[in-house]
């Protein structure tokens, strides 16, 4: 079984010359962030990910989690690797500093973040958890809360975990119905949630919960819904543990994929009631909690990209060894990789997998750059894209996924379906990537609803006249890069047409944006990709001409952008005609005839 190695190159390529990591660092706050720091640290991560969570991988998949008596156990090889990672103080990396964090870029963190799921995708759920409880208690929480939490879990002693789902409320967070009761100084919780991941364990002496919640006069629907604090055990004064609190797991489900990570039905108040504390403002919870779910949207389309390139590795390195066949006018046995189609799967892997990282790590730095800069405009500019470009990142990038880890199990043949090369479970694990965090429905139709019908366009129009920026430099590239300019601009075009249909369509025919919303999103996201990587094609061009670096991946880099060009990027007529065909048969079968 290949081991996963991080793709240190390419993520230091895209770090550096697509998201912009040098005007990172110029933000104030991010002064420390420069190249000769970060570096080592992307090293190390990548070696930690390779020789300590890597080797988890399998037998976290084997042994999966139990619960007994109430208590959750994960294979023990799990929790000491988790151990290691809190000694090696990587959940701090890109928390504030305030709290003890490293103060680094969400950019590096997506870096990290990586590299963590793409080493054990059941664990790395637990630390990407526990960031979007961080960054809400620091956005939303009061200094008492922050003073007695943070710091714990900034150093992962402590770990976090998001409870919004219920059993009548999955997408639809207005059904909530877990209550809370206001009491001296705090709130008595009582409900069910299910499907909590990593919402019991005992890797750490404590967890902390983030569960959105009910007044009891609250209004109806998402404006009447809180959001609380509520930790395993409850936390004295001085920063110790008290009292157990009174929510426990009942169960753990089985499932698909993600074996090693405990999906957990938590009650709460079974024994009188749990104490929470609020997070925010009474019945303003669900716009707390956004700051933890976009947050999450980001990271779970990292998970699509770090399990697609550990399905990738393992698919590559089988092809160069299996023997298989002759190639035409090559007499003698053939490695499967000389035969064109399975070349041709490689590099549909390949090249889509450069465009989602692309895609997502260009998305981080807008939160960087909105959250430090300085500049109310480019502020302003900065938050409108990370909104836009987050849907199409969780949407976009699970979505590929599937197709990615199917190819990895097809590159195997029949011993990808059997457990043995670790291509089944990559598949398996990635399925539940476009369903949790919001569907992929729901993703689309955040898109098309927020992110362009509310916004008028204006977002995506930015973006537009940016991706037109790249066409006079594309063409200044010569003939090489010709087809990558004429794929991105024709895609452009696409989005463009199909955004203003979308906009031309609120009025008369609501229902015809809603069926268009996931086509119009894949859309987005294979045009996005291609320019990425245009832009990614230019500047390998430019070093290659100027003798600048490494040629061999500068070269790789150009002809994996014109596979993207010339073989992906099609796609997007498909999506188009989809998206903008006007045709309303999906809505029109009668419940019945389906
Ligand atoms: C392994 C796992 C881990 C999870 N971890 C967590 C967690 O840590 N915390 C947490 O709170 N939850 C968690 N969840 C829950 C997860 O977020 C929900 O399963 C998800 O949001 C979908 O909700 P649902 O399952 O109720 O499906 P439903 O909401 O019933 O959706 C079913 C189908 O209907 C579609 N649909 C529903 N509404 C709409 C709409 N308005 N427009 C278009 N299509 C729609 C959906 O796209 C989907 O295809 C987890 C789930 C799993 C399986």
């Amino acid at each position: 079984m290949t081991d996963y190695n991080a793709p240190l190159k390419d993520l230091n390529f895209v770090i550096n010359e697509l998201a912009g990591l040098q005007e990172i660092s110029k933000l104030p706050g991010f002064e420390h962030a420069t190249d000769d720091l970060l570096e080592p640290i992307l090293e190390e991560a990548s070696r930690f990910a390779r020789e300590v969570l890597g080797p988890t991988n399998t037998v976290g998949d084997q042994g999966g989690c139990r619960v007994k008596d109430g208590v959750v156990s994960v294979p023990s090889e799990l929790s000491e690797a988790y151990q290691l990672f809190v000694e090696g103080g990587w959940q701090g990396l890109d928390c504030s500093a305030e709290h003890g964090g490293m103060g680094l870029p969400v950019l590096i963190g997506s870096a990290t973040a990586e590299m963590w799921q793409g080493a054990n995708l059941a664990l790395g759920l637990c630390p990407m958890l526990t960031a979007g409880a961080i960054e809400t208690i620091e956005a939303h929480a009061s200094e008492e809360l922050k003073q007695l939490y943070l710091e714990k879990m900034i150093s992962g002693e402590w770990t976090g975990t998001m409870d919004l789902t219920e059993p009548q409320a999955g997408s639809d967070l207005a059904a909530i119905k877990t209550q809370a009761v206001p009491d001296t100084g705090h709130y008595i919780i009582s409900g069910t949630k299910i499907f909590i991941t990593w919402g019991d364990h005992e890797m750490t002496e404590n967890v902390v919960h983030l569960v959105l919640a009910r007044l009891p006069d609250a209004p109806e629907g998402i404006r009447g819904i809180s959001l609380f604090l509520v930790p395993k055990f409850l936390v004295n004064d001085d920063g110790s543990l008290g009292d157990r609190n009174d929510v426990f797991v009942t169960s753990v489900e089985h499932k698909l994929g993600i074996h090693a990570s405990p999906t957990c039905v938590l009650n709460y108040g079974d024994n009188g009631g749990a104490i929470g504390y609020l997070i925010g403002q009474e019945n303003r919870g669900l716009a707390c909690m956004f700051t933890m779910m976009n947050l999450a949207r980001l990271q779970v389309g990292i998970q699509g990209l770090a399990v697609s390139e550990r399905s990738y590795q393992a698919a590559r390195d089988y092809a160069k060894e299996r023997v298989q066949g002759e190639v035409l006018g090559s007499p003698g046995p053939a490695r499967i990789i000389q035969h064109p189609d399975v070349r041709r799967m490689l590099m549909t892997m390949k090249s889509l997998i450069e465009a989602m990282r692309a895609t997502a790590y260009v998305t981080a730095a807008t939160i960087d750059i909105s959250r430090h800069t300085e500049d109310a405009d480019v502020r302003n500019e900065a938050s409108g894209r990370t909104a836009l470009l987050t849907p199409i990142v969780k949407g976009w990038l699970t979505e590929v996924a599937q197709e990615l880890t199917s190819i990895g199990v097809q590159i195997h043949g029949g011993t990808g379906f059997v457990e043995e090369t670790g291509a089944a479970q990559y598949l398996r694990d990635a399925r539940i990537l476009t369903i949790y965090e919001g569907t992929t429905g729901i993703q689309a139709n955040d898109l098309v609803g927020r992110k362009i019908l509310a916004d008028s366009g204006l977002a995506m129009q930015h973006l537009l006249k940016e991706i037109a920026e790249l066409d006079p430099v594309l063409a200044s590239c010569g003939p090489e890069l010709e087809s990558i300019r004429s794929a991105v601009a024709t895609g452009r075009q696409r989005l463009e047409e199909a955004t203003n249909w979308l906009l031309g369509k609120t009025q008369d025919k609501p229902d015809a944006v809603y069926l268009a919303a996931f086509d119009y999103l894949m859309l987005a996201g294979t045009v996005v990709g291609a320019w990425q990587m245009g832009r990614a094609a230019e500047i390998a061009h430019k070093k290659l001409a100027g003798n600048d670096g490494d040629a061999e991946f500068h070269k790789a880099k150009v002809i994996t952008a014109r596979f993207y060009a010339e073989e992906i990027l099609p796609r997007s007529a498909g999506y188009f005609e989809a998206a903008t065909s006007d045709s309303s048969s999906a809505m029109d079968l009668q419940e019945d005839q389906f």
